[in-house]
C-alpha cells in the first residue's frame, strides 16, 4: 500500500474565471489549512474543528458499523443512543458542513465523498461526514496492482485456510425446502449447503433466486418503491505515454455542481457540464502498464436506468465531452494516444454485471433504508440465507462492504456453532 500525499486534487471549474481553482487535499493539518485559506481564508480554522467533532462522531458510530441490526431492539441500545447527538437527521451533509466552512467550494471538498455511496451531498444524511474525516485521519492509500489486489490477497488467505473458490461458475438457482435455503445450483452441479451467503447485487439476486412469496418485506412490488443509487459512466483507457506531474486522483467539480447532482437524482440525461473523476495511478504504481504506457480511468456519475437514457447515442457524446474536459485538466491529446479503451454505461452495468437498474452503489443510503431497515445480514424469513455486499448493513463502498462481510461471518459462526 502506498500512501498518497496529496491525497487527491479537486479542481473547481468556474465559468467566470479563465483559470480553475484547485485544492490539493493533504492529511498534513497545517498544509491543509493553507490550502483551504488559498480559497477562503476564514474557513481555514474550521478544519481542526471539523476533525475534532468528527473524531467523536466516528467513535460513537463505530459499533454501529460493526454490529448487525435485526430490529428496533438493536437501534434502542446505549451505543446507538450515544450516536443520537451526532445524527442531526434534519441536516443533509452540505448543510451540516456550513457549521465549519462558509465557502461552497471548501464544503464540496469535504462532502463530495458521499458520491462513494452514490449519493448527492445535498441529500445524503449528515452522518456521512465521517467519510472525509476518515481520509484525513487515516490517509488515502493505493494498493499496488489496484483494488483487485486486495481481494486477491484475501482469496489467497482464504485458500490457505482450506477454502475452495470456484470461479467462472455462475449461480443459476437457489434451492429451498419449505422456506429454508438448502444450497445453490450452477451450470456444473447442485451444491448442498448449511448456509448460503449471497454477495450478488441485492435487488438482482433476490428477485432472480428467491421466490416472491418467501420474502414479504422485499417483494418485487416493494422493491419498485425503494430508492436506488446513481450509476456511473466509465472510460477505461490504455494509453501511449505517461502523465507525470498530474495527480493520482483528480476530481473535477462542475461549475454548477448542485444542478449537476440534481439532474442525476431526478433521473435526467447527462448534461454538458458533468463532474467527473480521473484516476492516473501509473505515477504511483509501475505494475499497471508497460514502460512508457499508462492507464487512466474516467468516472462520471450519471442517473441510473430510471432516466431511460439512450446510451447508444449518449455514450459517444459523453466520451467526446469527457476527453475534452480532461484535456483542460492537463490530460492532453487523449484521443490520439488511446491504444485500448472500454466504455461502461448504466446499461452495461445492468446487463454485463447484473446490477439492478445499473445502480452501482446499490440501495440508496437514505435513513429509511439503513440499519435494520436495509436488507439484513441474516436475511429475515429464510433460514440459512445471509447477505454481504452493498445491499446489506452497513452499506455500499469498499471499506463498509468488508465490514458487512465481517458482520455476516460472525453471525454464521454463531448460527453454525
Ligand atoms: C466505478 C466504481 C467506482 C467506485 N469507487 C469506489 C471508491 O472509490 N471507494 C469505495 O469505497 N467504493 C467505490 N465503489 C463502490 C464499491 O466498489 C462497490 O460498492 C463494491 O464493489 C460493491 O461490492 P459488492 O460486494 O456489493 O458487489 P460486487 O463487488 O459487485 O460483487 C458481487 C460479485 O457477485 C458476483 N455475482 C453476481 N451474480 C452472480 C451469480 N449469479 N453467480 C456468481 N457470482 C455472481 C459478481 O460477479 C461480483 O463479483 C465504486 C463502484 C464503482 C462501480
Amino acid at each position: 500500500m502506498t500512501r498518497l500525499d496529496p491525497q487527491y486534487r479537486i479542481v473547481f471549474d468556474d465559468t467566470h474565471s479563465s483559470r480553475p481553482v484547485h485544492l490539493d487535499a493533504t492529511a498534513d493539518i497545517a498544509k491543509m489549512e493553507e490550502e483551504i485559506a488559498r480559497i477562503s481564508p476564514e474557513d481555514a480554522l474550521g478544519f481542526r474543528r471539523f476533525m475534532e467533532e468528527n473524531r467523536a462522531k466516528m467513535q460513537a458510530f463505530k459499533s454501529t458499523m460493526e454490529s448487525p441490526f435485526s430490529g428496533w431492539g438493536d437501534v434502542l441500545t446505549p451505543s446507538m443512543l450515544g450516536l443520537l447527538p451526532h445524527l442531526n437527521p434534519h441536516l443533509d451533509l452540505d448543510s451540516y458542513l456550513k457549521r465549519f466552512f462558509k465557502d461552497p467550494r471548501v464544503r464540496t471538498a469535504f462532502c463530495f465523498q458521499s458520491k462513494y455511496l452514490g449519493m448527492s451531498p445535498f441529500r445524503c444524511p449528515s452522518l456521512f461526514s465521517i467519510l472525509s474525516f476518515l481520509e484525513y485521519e487515516y490517509g488515502v492509500f493505493h494498493p499496488t496492482g489496484g483494488c483487485a489486489s486486495v481481494t486477491t490477497a484475501l482469496a489467497n488467505l482464504a485458500r490457505s485456510l482450506g477454502v475452495e473458490i470456484c470461479l467462472n461458475e455462475a449461480v443459476t438457482g437457489m434451492n429451498f425446502e419449505k422456506s429454508r435455503v438448502t444450497g445453490v445450483t450452477t451450470a456444473q452441479k447442485h451444491y448442498r449447503a448449511d448456509a448460503v451467503v449471497m454477495n450478488a447485487d441485492f435487488a438482482r439476486g433476490i428477485q432472480r433466486f428467491v421466490p416472491n412469496a418467501l420474502r414479504p418485506r422485499w417483494t418485487d412490488e416493494k422493491l419498485t418503491q425503494k430508492k436506488f443509487s446513481c450509476s456511473t459512466l466509465m472510460l477505461y483507457l490504455g494509453l501511449d505515454g505517461t502523465f507525470p506531474g498530474l495527480s493520482h486522483h483528480t476530481i473535477r467539480i462542475a461549475s454548477n455542481y448542485e444542478e449537476n447532482l440534481r439532474e442525476i437524482d431526478s433521473h435526467q440525461d447527462p448534461g454538458m457540464d458533468p463532474s467527473f473523476y480521473i484516476q492516473n495511478a501509473c505515477n504511483t504504481d509501475s505494475t499497471l502498464a508497460p514502460p512508457g504506457k499508462s492507464t487512466l480511468y474516467l468516472l462520471a456519475p450519471v442517473s441510473n436506468q430510471l432516466a431511460g437514457t439512450d446510451w447508444k447515442t449518449e455514450a459517444p457524446r459523453m466520451r467526446k465531452l469527457l476527453l475534452e474536459k480532461a484535456a483542460a485538466l492537463g490530460f492532453e491529446d487523449l484521443p490520439q494516444r488511446i491504444e485500448f479503451e472500454k466504455i461502461l454505461t448504466p446499461d452495461d452495468w445492468e446487463t454485463e454485471h447484473e446490477i439492478h437498474l445499473g445502480a452501482t452503489f446499490n440501495l440508496a443510503h437514505t435513513l429509511p433504508q439503513m440499519l435494520h431497515l436495509r436488507p439484513q445480514n441474516r436475511f429475515q424469513g429464510i433460514p440459512g440465507l445471509y447477505l454481504t455486499g452493498g445491499g446489506t448493513h452497513p452499506g455500499s463502498g469498499l471499506p463498509v462492504i468488508f465490514e458487512s462481510a465481517r458482520i455476516t461471518t460472525r453471525l454464521l459462526l454463531e448460527d453454525l456453532a
